[in-house]
């Protein structure tokens, strides 16, 4: 069951993020709906979502006045169901095609000629670019135009982790909109609430989630993850023991699922910031509450400084990998670069 299935009432439904919803709501209220928008905020934490129900809401017409958009959608009218279905012909959604490595200029070239077209159903043009961060240079120049002379009833929803990754000149031309991680409390709550989770479950992926409700949601849906995050943190925790034939092989394994590698360097992320905790005696604060075990025999091996050096070493290849740099190539350098133990 996708989050976007769960909505029966009306509302928003999105867990977390008030401040955000009730920014949009009071544009609603006043009818001051801008014409472009970026939502920010780490990876899973919901900006695909809000940007799709904000989406909704200026498409509904089951409000007080089908021809004013409510304040919040009404996930019954005709217009709500199709948004909730992806078959609103006035909502578009724009996102890097899974065989390329950017959005490109014809996907906005596309953008730009149904934005010049009158709406099918709805009062507005809705578009979304999930990811606007992997617009290419010639794409983000040529959206610039469309930021620079907007038609009077389109609006654009753009989600981007972080608004450094944008042009400023097309920051300087959309309300930003910053999404917050949430608490565990928050999302063990949501867990056992919405999707019927037991205490100990909702608990345990809610430590788990590191605020990420999104990932939260996922591992709740897909059993899989959960056995998959522990084989590949049991992998990383012989990593220091291992030697460099071994570690190549990992890289080139690793690697040879691309879209997989961020979610596996997020995990490695979390696992060695808890390391760098438990090195500071904060076994407290770790994410990986149920190997507390393990890190705190490898954080006791490897040593503070080697564990506060291998997260900026991992964040370094979560960078370098946004770049497009080779994906085996930027593995076998930080394969290279875990402390070398005798275990
Ligand atoms: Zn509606």
């Amino acid at each position: 069951m996708s989050a976007l299935q769960q909505t029966i009432q009306p509302g928003w439904n999105i867990v977390g993020q008030e401040h955000a919803i009730d920014l949009l709501r009071r544009t609603l209220a006043v009818q001051q709906v801008r014409h472009a928008y970026l939502f920010t905020g780490p990876d899973h934490i919901g900006k695909a979502l809000l940007a799709h129900r904000f989406a909704q809401t200026l498409l509904c017409t089951g409000g007080p006045d089908p021809h004013v958009a409510p304040e919040a959608p009404c996930n019954a009218c005709l217009s709500c169901r199709k948004v909730l279905h992806g078959n609103h012909p006035d909502l578009h959604i724009i996102a890097k095609p899974p065989d390329k490595q950017f959005i490109v200029i014809e996907q906005i070239r596309s953008l730009q000629s149904d934005s010049a077209r009158k709406t099918m159903e709805g009062r507005r043009n809705v578009f979304i670019i999930q990811g606007a961060h992997e617009m290419n240079l010639q794409a983000a120049n040529c959206l610039l135009k469309t930021l620079e002379e907007p038609e009077p009833d389109v609006v654009l929803l753009l989600t981007a982790p972080d608004p450094g990754q944008l042009l400023p000149t097309i920051l300087s031309r959309v309300q930003q909109i910053s999404l917050h991680l949430l608490t565990a409390a928050q999302i063990k709550a949501a867990l056992e609430k919405t999707w019927s989770v037991d205490t100990g479950e909702a608990a345990l992926i809610a430590a788990l989630a590191a605020g990420r409700v999104g990932w939260a949601v996922q591992a709740v849906e897909d059993e899989d993850l959960l056995i998959e995050r522990r084989t590949q943190l049991e992998t990383l925790a012989t990593l220091p023991g291992a030697g460099n034939v071994q570690r190549f092989e990992i890289a080139q394994r690793l690697s040879a699922d691309p879209e997989k590698t961020r979610a596996i360097l997020e995990l490695w992320l979390l696992w060695w910031r808890d390391m760098v905790l438990v090195a500071h005696q904060c076994l407290d604060l770790t994410v990986n509450v149920d190997m507390r075990h393990m890190l705190e025999q490898q954080a006791a091996i490897v040593g503070m400084r080697e564990c506060e050096r291998m997260v900026h070493a991992v964040l370094d290849t979560m960078e370098a990998l946004d770049q497009n740099v080779n994906t085996r190539a930027a593995l076998e350098v930080l394969m290279l670069d875990v402390p070398k133990i005798k275990m």
